[in-house]
């Protein structure tokens, strides 16, 4: 199964999603859970004031084949849907793959797609990620990549300071050179 998460881990490192179809978890505290249902509640009020859809759904689930995708929220509009996720701290390239993914299953799921919206919470900002052929062919390979990534075909090489933060450390066990860390 390749789910929103697993795209997040392949964008921050290909051996997590190797880990991860081995069985091994990263772990999500309470504290984590917490901080994301206070952010849920304030930002159901924004959303229908600003962008007036005319229905909002809450963590919806879809699946096309072995791939499975829940945006924060769905939004529907007259003719066309859109999936929005929530975000915390910096924007960064693995939360635009992520709802670029959705689009993907939502599209495939037979709705009609056009765009996502990213919310960061601390700025108060709404980013909108346009959905096109491009994005479609960008998310074919990404899910590719992932199948190989999976399978352990693909050659693992990151900065150090990288496997410091990282929630898989302790099952990975990289073998570090100096500033490079490495799978074999
Ligand atoms: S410890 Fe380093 S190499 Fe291993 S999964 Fe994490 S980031 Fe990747």
């Amino acid at each position: 199964m390749i789910s929103g998460t697993t795209v997040k881990h392949f964008a921050y490192c290909p051996q997590i999603v190797r880990l991860e179809a081995m069985g091994f978890t990263e772990r999500v505290t309470e504290a984590m859970r917490e901080g994301l249902e206070v952010d849920r509640e304030k930002t159901v009020n924004f959303l229908y004031g600003v962008l007036k859809p005319l229905n909002i759904v809450a963590k919806p689930i879809f699946r096309y084949n072995d791939l499975v995708g829940s945006p924060d929220y769905v939004l529907f509009f007259n003719n066309y849907v859109t999936p929005l996720d929530i975000k915390q701290g910096k924007e960064r390239i693995d939360h635009v793959m992520q709802i670029l993914f959705y689009l993907y299953i939502m599209e495939m799921k037979g709705f009609n797609v056009k765009e996502g919206l990213l919310y960061y919470v601390q700025q108060g900002r709404l980013k909108k990620v346009r959905y096109s052929f491009r994005e479609r062919n960008y998310v074919a390979r990404i899910i590719d990549e992932i199948r190989d990534a999976m399978k352990g075909k693909v050659k693992v090489t990151q900065p150090a300071s990288k496997c410091k933060n990282c929630g898989f450390f302790h099952w990975c066990r990289p073998k570090i050179k100096g500033i490079i860390a490495e799978i074999e």
